[in-house]
């Protein structure tokens, strides 16, 4: 959505790259190009004037750093500048305080609000929290059934809304469900209106009077450009919000909401939907967003969403191989690797029902790096065959495996030993036994 305003900027900084100085004419003659760059990405016309003003500033008072080209000065100068219009690093949800924690979504009617909090839900879950969904649009018929639906599709609780309940009741008893069914936070899906008027405001302000939320997202759909704006600064005016979960970011919506919006209302984009499945929302980081706007790419958003997959799919793997008792040293032997490279075979069992203990013992385990070289050592002492049935280990063999990893037969028995107990364990706990976990091998 940022194309044609990463295309424009680009234009400005390829015409700088050549000059060996900057003087103040040439970045005034730039900020006049990257002014109508935003204007034309339909930016508000308040912010862009702040922004340029701002560039320029200190844009001229850096000139005299060395060793970086006048262009690079200026790219890092505006890239501060749009990470800071974006959001600055306050874009993280404030969860602290009573639990539940209350999230109350809000806004026009069609912006997104429903889907998004099913998306927001999911999102949540992923991040170990238990999410709780509560339709209190009592108004727009079907809106109650569509999240009802939505909840059902991801597995989440819902609360039984009634048409004909009072959204404020409604609010009061589903609180006391969630934290009956201990749920950890609380997303209220508001009546929305084709335009902001008094009632609805009202009922905003009860509602939220009851519900105490932590978080009221403005839900804004980003097609509509300054409008969204406008509308973000009643409500921020009316009932105070938090933050925005900018909708539809797929579409071509030229990104004059996502660059005003916090500069207008206070109140930072916090989640951007980029599509109608409830996966296609992500959180919104100024710093990548401004890196894609001036064309450097996206490259962790990229990267975080790859791990996420493979490690879900790995934990599916794994937990079905512990059940059945069938996690060989083959296994163990590739997640110890991945785990020392990056921490995972940790992340990936939390991700299994159950397995929450062991994934601790691994953590504590990372300061034993000896141990740990050690076990690896004898590992990659055995054969494949060996790795995959460890009961062919006889003590023939152990001897080998001994010399090989220049440990003592001692040191192979327990390794086995341990590494047995422990698969029996993981095996019973997702059984849904219960015990103490043993020590991990050679710990
Ligand atoms: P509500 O009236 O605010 O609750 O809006 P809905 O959640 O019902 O959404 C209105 C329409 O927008 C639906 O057709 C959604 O599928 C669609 N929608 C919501 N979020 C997105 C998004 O991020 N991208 C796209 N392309 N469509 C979206």
């Amino acid at each position: 959505m940022f194309e044609s305003l990463t295309d424009r900027l680009s234009g400005v900084f390829r015409s700088l790259g050549g000059r060996v100085q900057l003087t103040e004419e040439n970045i005034q003659e730039a900020m006049r190009e990257v002014r109508l760059a935003l204007l034309e990405a339909d930016v508000n016309f308040k912010v862009v004037k702040d922004f340029t003003d701002t560039v320029k500033e200190k844009a001229l008072g850096t000139l005299v750093m060395k060793g970086v080209s006048p262009a690079q000065q200026v790219i890092k100068v505006v890239n501060d500048e749009l990470v800071h219009l974006l959001g600055g690093e306050s874009t993280e949800l404030k969860l602290q305080g009573q639990q539940p924690a209350v999230i109350l979504m809000a806004g026009l009617q069609g912006s997104g609000k429903t889907t998004s909090s099913g998306k927001l839900a999911l999102l949540l879950r992923k991040q170990k929290m238990k999410p709780y969904l509560v339709p209190a649009d009592v108004y727009r018929p079907a809106a109650i059934e569509q999240l009802r639906t939505l909840a059902k599709q991801l597995d989440i609780p819902c609360f039984d809304s009634k048409a004909d309940m009072k959204p404020a009741d409604i609010v009061q008893n589903a609180l006391m469900d969630a934290k009956e069914k201990q749920c950890t936070v609380v997303i209220l899906d508001t009546a929305g209106r084709l335009h902001i008027d008094e009632p609805l405001m009202q009922e905003l302000r009860t509602i939220k009077d009851i519900a105490k939320p932590q978080e009221t997202l403005f839900v804004a759909d980003a097609m509509t450009g300054q409008d969204a704006v406008t509308v973000a600064d009643a409500f921020n005016q009316q009932i105070g919000i938090t933050g925005v979960v900018l909708t539809k970011m797929d579409g071509d919506a030229r990104g004059g909401a996502a660059l005003s919006i916090k500069a207008v209302t206070g109140a930072p984009v916090k989640f951007v939907g980029m599509g109608e499945k409830l996966s296609e929302m992500e959180v919104f980081h100024p710093d990548r967003i401004a890196g894609r706007i001036l064309g450097m790419g996206d490259v962790l958003t990229l990267l975080e969403k790859a791990q996420s997959t493979i490690e879900q799919e790995e934990a599916e793997a794994l937990a079905k191989k512990m059940q059945k008792a069938k996690f060989d040293l083959e296994d163990f032997r590739t997640q110890m690797k991945r785990m020392r490279s990056m921490g995972s075979f940790e992340s990936i069992l939390k991700m299994i029902p159950g397995l929450g203990g062991i994934a601790k013992q691994l953590g504590e385990m990372k300061g034993h790096e000896k141990e740990i070289a050690k076990t690896e050592a004898i590992i990659n002492s055995m054969t494949m065959k060996e790795r995959r049935n460890p009961d062919i280990i006889n003590p023939s063999r152990k001897v080998r495996i001994a010399n090989g990893s220049g440990t003592k037969v001692q040191d192979v028995n327990q390794l086995l030993r341990q590494f047995d107990q422990m698969r029996k364990m993981m095996s019973g706990m997702l059984k849904g036994g219960k015990g103490k976990m043993p020590p991990m091998p050679n710990m």
